[in-house]
């Protein structure tokens, strides 16, 4: 339904986590506020967010974690190889933990802290997850006044005299538009994961890669802006959700819940090319980002194991500890049943046969059977003197019948495209504000990320979404 009024200080393009944690800021600045969302109901992709990075809150220092802000601060920008703004970075880390603080003034609540495999112990678990938080939100930003408009999106940026004035808005469900006024506009629409076309001008893998998003986050704030003169930035970072099982027919998430997804994507016994050759130290995948980043180096890429592997998965559990799945690490009892079903529905992904050779010329994987000999003769000497994957993970591939799961690189969302000052203002060309203008949350993302997302102080988007709302609003 369109908004009730046709004037506000403040409008705010999406209701996901940037966009309710703005509102809730504009409502304690008593701001006359509105939140468009184009989609039917609010939260984004915040809905499904796991946790939030923070540095200093007080739930870390009553867990007795302390983190050095400076030297995370300098890991951050040699990983990005000083593509991130530092300021921007050194401003987020200095408010995460009172950020943190702040959602659990307002309801939101976390159930641990700490690392996401090797990393610093930045996330806090929201429980209940991020859908929980995003009702807190809204319900806070309720008792405001804070107005939201659901299925209704912004189209255009209006502005006078180069000041931002308002912007004409679609109702999605009748297609009518409207002008509104506003004195500020914030746009947090969610970066881009979900826009082929710009996911091509940041990777020209897109035929491997499998969005595990809402479907919602198509770029649209960026296209505003840059309509309205700001600057065309560095397209950012995609946030590789790793190994995916590479399934056209299926959403990711049904893959990502299954035992049959973890074994190919997180356990990684050997992942071989499109030729059959190994080509990486299969423990990458501690880190989601850098395994999506190695598996895209290939045309095609297979997780290959044999009944052995089957057989122990199901009745002892995973060889490796998995840092950061939805499916419990214990006996993977499932698994069977879940091969036999793919099997049994001829699902394009999953192949088995008696013999590697077999396997080889079903795939066309010429190379497989002499990879399988080397990579078996490493696992016997224990040393991986090929890629250096860590001994303990060095299972044998030997017991027929063998399988092979094709994988893809699933993606949850990517950063970049607008520049932003440290008060979440947009810039224009020259590096000045568009006045009026703002973003946060994935649209202003860009500001942390060289060409490569990583989980190294991982819950940063989400952090980042939680802070540059409130901030952007803080400076209004
Ligand atoms: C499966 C998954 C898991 C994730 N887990 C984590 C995690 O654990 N930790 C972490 O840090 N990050 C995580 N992320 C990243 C996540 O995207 C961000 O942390 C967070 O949601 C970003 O907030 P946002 O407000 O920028 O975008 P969103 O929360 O996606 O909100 C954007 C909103 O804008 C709306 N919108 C778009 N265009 C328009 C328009 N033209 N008009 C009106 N409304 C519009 C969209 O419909 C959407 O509701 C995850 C992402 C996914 C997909």
């Amino acid at each position: 339904m369109f908004p009730k009024k046709t004037d506000y200080d403040l409008v705010i393009v999406g209701g996901g986590l940037s966009g309710l944690a703005a509102a809730v800021a504009a409502g304690e600045k008593k701001l006359a506020t509105l939140v468009l969302e184009k989609g039917r109901t609010l939260g984004g992709d915040g809905n499904y967010v796991e946790g939030a990075m923070g540095v200093d809150s007080t739930m870390q220092k009553d867990a007795g974690i302390s983190i050095d802000k400076t030297e995370l601060l300098q890991d951050e920008l040699t990983y990005s190889h000083y593509e991130a703004s530092a300021p921007h970075l050194k401003k987020l880390i200095d408010a995460s933990g009172a950020t943190i603080d702040w959602l659990q003034s307002l309801g939101v609540t976390f159930t641990k802290v700490g690392p996401q495999g090797k990393s610093w112990p930045t996330i806090h678990t929201f429980e209940g997850g991020g859908h929980a938080a995003i009702e807190k939100l809204k319900a806070k930003a309720d008792e405001y006044g804070v107005e939201f408009a659901t299925s209704v999106s912004a189209q255009k940026l209006l502005q006078a005299n180069g000041h931002i004035s308002g912007l004409a808005v679609k109702n999605e469900a009748t297609g009518q538009y409207r002008d509104l006024r506003a004195q500020n506009v914030l746009l947090a629409t969610g970066g881009y994961v979900d826009n082929p076309e710009l996911i091509k001008e940041r990777t020209p893998f897109v035929g491997r890669l499998l969005t595990v998003s809402d479907g919602k986050s198509t770029g649209d704030g960026m296209q505003l802006a840059w309509a309205a003169g700001a600057q065309h930035y560095s397209m950012g970072a995609i946030q590789y959700g790793g190994g995916a099982i590479y399934d056209r027919q299926t959403p990711p998430f049904v893959h990502m819940m299954s035992q049959l997804g973890v074994v190919a994507t997180q356990e990684a016994i050997l992942w071989v090319n499109e030729r059959g050759e190994r080509f990486v130290n299969e423990d990458v995948n501690d880190n989601m980002c850098h395994a999506g980043g190695a598996i895209l180096t290939q045309s095609r890429v297979f997780s290959i194991f044999d009944q052995a592997a089957v057989d122990h998965l199901a009745n002892v559990g995973l060889f490796k500890e998995v840092g950061n799945s939805p499916v419990s690490p214990d006996k993977l009892d499932k698994l069977p049943g879940e091969i036999e079903t793919d099997l049994g529905k001829h699902a394009s992904y999953l192949t088995k046969a008696d013999s590697l050779e077999e396997l080889a010329t079903k795939l066309g994987l010429a190379k497989l059977p002499d990879t399988v000999t080397r990579y078996n003769a490493l696992v016997d000497t224990g040393a991986d003197t090929d890629f250096g994957k860590d001994k303990t993970y060095l299972t044998a591939v030997s017991d027929g019948p063998f399988y092979a799961v094709e994988l893809g690189v699933g993606m949850a969302c990517a950063l970049g495209g607008i520049r932003v000052s440290d008060d979440n203002e947009v810039l224009n060309d020259y590096g000045y504000p568009v006045p009026g203008l703002y973003a946060a949350g994935n649209d202003a993302a860009g500001m942390l990320v060289g060409d490569t997302y990583a989980v190294t102080f991982p819950g940063s988007t989400a952090g980042y979404a939680a802070f540059s709302g409130r901030n952007a609003v803080a400076n209004m």
